[in-house]
């Protein structure tokens, strides 16, 4: 019951419109998930079993978790959300109770998805870590988890979204079929997506007329989508500091914004 009130439930309000380029990825994450949802006769006429779940993965700051959010307010689905090392910390000596607590609310409120934010905390390869009764708590969490996946109790409605930095961690048997079966990269992203990252930004905050996109764009290769997000948030910041009476935002206010916002992606982490 302590833990059941920890789980919150929400709605969220992420549209796919708030999420710039990614078009090919947004199209393949609905259709591992809204769909089987949406229309399940579909799928069991033609004997498919829905996917149970798909992992995300891919360098931090790209639009997972804005993604997963999307994918809940595109179908009016209930949210659950947790991540990784929270489960640990909040729930010292109950991580497995946790994880029951954390599905068995989801049922209640199907449809629903059940997105597990750095899932390989919870989930690492098992015997992975050094520390022995930490790699036990580990290893029971994992094999909780994967009970629920399997579930005798059928699993409907229910779909499991995780996301990763570090797929390399992830035990294997959360990626076998009937399980996170779709694995997606979610990668950094590409001159269109940034590009529409400033655009939406310009929407909402006036830009000078000289402000040149195109150079933006091209100046912030190798930038994720929060450091993107981060230099339109520092050069408002920095057109401010000009004149608190600024009422819009020239070139050299990114100028500035570009020197302190630096990518720094490492290159292990991308596919
Ligand atoms: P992490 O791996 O660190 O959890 P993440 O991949 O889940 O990161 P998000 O939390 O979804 O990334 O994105 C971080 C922030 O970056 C968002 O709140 C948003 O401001 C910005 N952002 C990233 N990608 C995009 C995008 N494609 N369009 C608009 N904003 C983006």
């Amino acid at each position: 019951p302590s833990a059941m009130r920890e789980v919150l439930v929400e709605v969220p309000n992420v549209k796919w419109s708030d999420i710039g380029g990614q078009a090919e990825l947004k199209l393949k994450l609905k259709q591992a998930v809204n769909w089987p949802l949406m229309y399940p006769e579909s799928f069991i006429r033609l004997g498919v079993n829905p996917p149970r779940g798909v992992l995300m993965y891919g360098p931090p700051g790209c639009s997972k978790t804005m993604i997963a959010k999307a994918l809940a307010t595109e179908s009016g689905l209930n949210f659950l959300s947790i991540k990784g090392p929270e489960l640990f910390s909040k729930w010292v000596g109950e991580s497995e109770k946790a994880i029951r607590t954390v599905f068995r609310k989801a049922r209640q409120v199907a449809p629903s998805i059940v997105f597990f934010d750095e899932v390989d905390a919870l989930c690492g390869k098992r015997g992975d870590s050094g520390n022995e009764s930490g790699s036990s708590v580990q290893e029971r969490v994992l094999a909780q988890l994967l009970t629920e996946l399997d579930g005798v109790e059928e699993l409907r409605n229910v779909t499991v979204v995780a996301a990763t930095n570090r797929p390399d961690r992830i035990d294997q048997a959360l990626l076998r079929p009937g399980r996170l079966d779709r694995k997606i990269y979610v990668p950094l992203p590409d001159a269109e997506t940034r590009r529409e990252i400033f655009s939406i930004h310009k929407r909402k905050t006036p830009h000078s007329k000289e402000v040149d996109i195109d150079e933006l764009v091209s100046k912030t290769d190798g930038y994720s989508g929060a450091e993107v997000s981060a230099v339109c948030h520092e050069a408002a910041l920095a057109a401010l500091q000009d004149d608190i009476n600024a009422t819009e935002l020239c070139m050299h206010h990114f100028s500035q914004a570009l020197v302190s916002i630096t990518p720094r992606t490492p290159a292990s982490l991308l596919d």
